[in-house]
């Protein structure tokens, strides 16, 4: 989940040299949907649709919709063949026209912890070009167990302290993509319901939207796709356990919480505009009172459902004693928790992670303010890959990028 570590960009994008970067990047590629569907990412009047295109009477079409749910989302068929409660006939018809496809697994990365990163390959529009690949990361802890996902390969926005910011955008991820991460991370664990375990007991149950890209320069896939993962008669992960990381688009805020309705974990950063403009150049249009008042008035929000709000510890840039008290002042009156997270360097980047001991006495000072602040220590298990590195099988995670990712994963 680097976000960055967990979320970078896993592909080389070209980069513009010596141009200023614009606020925000627009996709250069549309996604090309195959000659024969997947259904993973559709609704169920999206279902009904497809089916009635392919002949299915109306009669049938409702049922027929309940069963696929069902042996696509609890069961986690892989292919028709499968969904042996359908007729031998409606499976060959649904054979077809459709498929149950999730993407394609390039590689697995498992560590002895139990942290696994799966690197995906998405079809890419142009089909001279080299597919595009995103990672996906399940981080266990003893009590969940929360897959981190991506929703854009690059991102809209170029925040100067992450290593997505610096690349290209090149497409959004559709609705089938962002699910399919939880199709795969549940096929590559086994974790789907089965005769021994028909409910509960499932390994992912949490998910985070950190991964690479900005959710909401997403909105709508991410949104659909969030409804599907939430869908109690399906996937059944609910959304108080599903987490989307915004960087601060503040009226797809509000939207969230009228059409989502899930946890809100926002990249805040800075307490000053100056300085947030620099790190969050998106902030130059959506500054922090703004932002701060989408969250005072996110719905549902409360002392048992808080907002939290994630800030990246970067040496001498906003790491002060002064910063620390303005963020428990400026925080006053929302239901926050706060979540430090050491910063994970990439090559070239100009920060450096703020030394532990002011990444302690920072999280102290907040937590004495009534906030809790975990800054997630790593459990002194061997390596986790970080985002990024899964291609290269001996690069190991050094201290600071498990603590980086440990932080991200929102586990407390
Ligand atoms: N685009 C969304 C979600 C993905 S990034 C967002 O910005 O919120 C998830 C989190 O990782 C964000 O809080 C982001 O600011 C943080 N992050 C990005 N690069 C990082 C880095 N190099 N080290 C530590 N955290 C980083
Ligand atoms: Fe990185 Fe910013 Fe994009 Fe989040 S919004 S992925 S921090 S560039």
């Amino acid at each position: 989940m680097t976000v960055s570590m967990r979320c970078q960009a896993m592909q080389t994008i070209l980069e513009t040299p010596n141009a200023p970067a614009p606020l925000e990047k627009v996709a250069l590629e549309t996604y090309v949907p195959p000659a024969k569907p997947s259904l993973i990412g559709a609704s169920r009047a999206e279902i009904a649709e497809r089916l009635a295109a392919i002949g299915v009477a109306p009669a049938q079409r409702r049922m027929r919709v309940q069963q696929l749910w069902h042996w696509i989302y609890v069961r986690g068929a892989k292919n028709f063949d499968e969904m042996t409660s359908i007729s031998r006939e409606m499976r060959a018809q649904l054979e077809a026209h459709f498929t149950v496809a999730r993407p394609e697994v390039a590689a697995e990365q498992v560590s002895s912890d139990g942290t696994r990163k799966w690197l995906l390959r998405l079809p890419s529009g142009d089909s001279l070009e080299k597919a595009h690949e995103v990672e996906c990361v399940y981080i266990p802890e003893t009590d969940r167990g929360t897959l981190c996902v991506s929703s854009q390969v690059g991102c809209t926005l170029n925040c100067s302290f992450c290593h997505t910011g610096t690349q290209r955008l090149v497409r959004n991820l559709t609705a089938g993509e962002i699910v399919g991460q939880i199709m795969v991370a549940r096929d590559r664990l086994n974790d789907w319901a089965d005769r021994e375990t028909p409910s509960g007991g499932r390994l992912v149950t949490n998910v985070v939207m950190m991964g690479m890209g900005e959710p909401l320069y997403n909105f709508d896939a991410v949104r659909d796709a969030l409804l599907i993962v939430s869908d109690n008669e399906g996937i059944g992960i609910s959304r108080r356990r599903i987490t989307l990381s915004p960087s601060g688009v503040v009226p797809n805020i509000v939207r969230t919480g009228e059409e989502i309705g899930v946890m809100l974990a926002i990249s805040l950063h800075a307490v000053r505009d100056e300085l947030r403009n620099e790190l969050v150049p998106l902030n130059r249009k959506y500054p922090i009172a703004e932002l701060l008042q989408a969250c005072r008035d996110y719905p549902g929000s409360s002392n048992a459902r808080r907002i939290t709000f994630e800030y990246v510890m970067l040496k001498g840039v906003n790491d002060s004693m002064e910063d620390a008290k303005l963020l428990v002042k400026m925080l006053k009156g929302i239901p926050a928790k706060i979540n430090l997270i050491p910063f994970n360097p990439w090559p070239g980047t100009r920060y450096q992670c703020s030394d532990w001991d002011q990444i302690e006495r920072f999280s102290e000072y907040i937590f004495n303010a009534g906030y809790s602040s975990p800054v997630r220590t790593p459990r002194g298990r061997d390596i986790l890959a970080a985002c990024g590195q899964l291609k290269s099988e001996t690069e190991k995670l050094s201290v600071r990028e498990r603590q980086a990712l440990r932080a991200m994963a929102m586990t407390d």
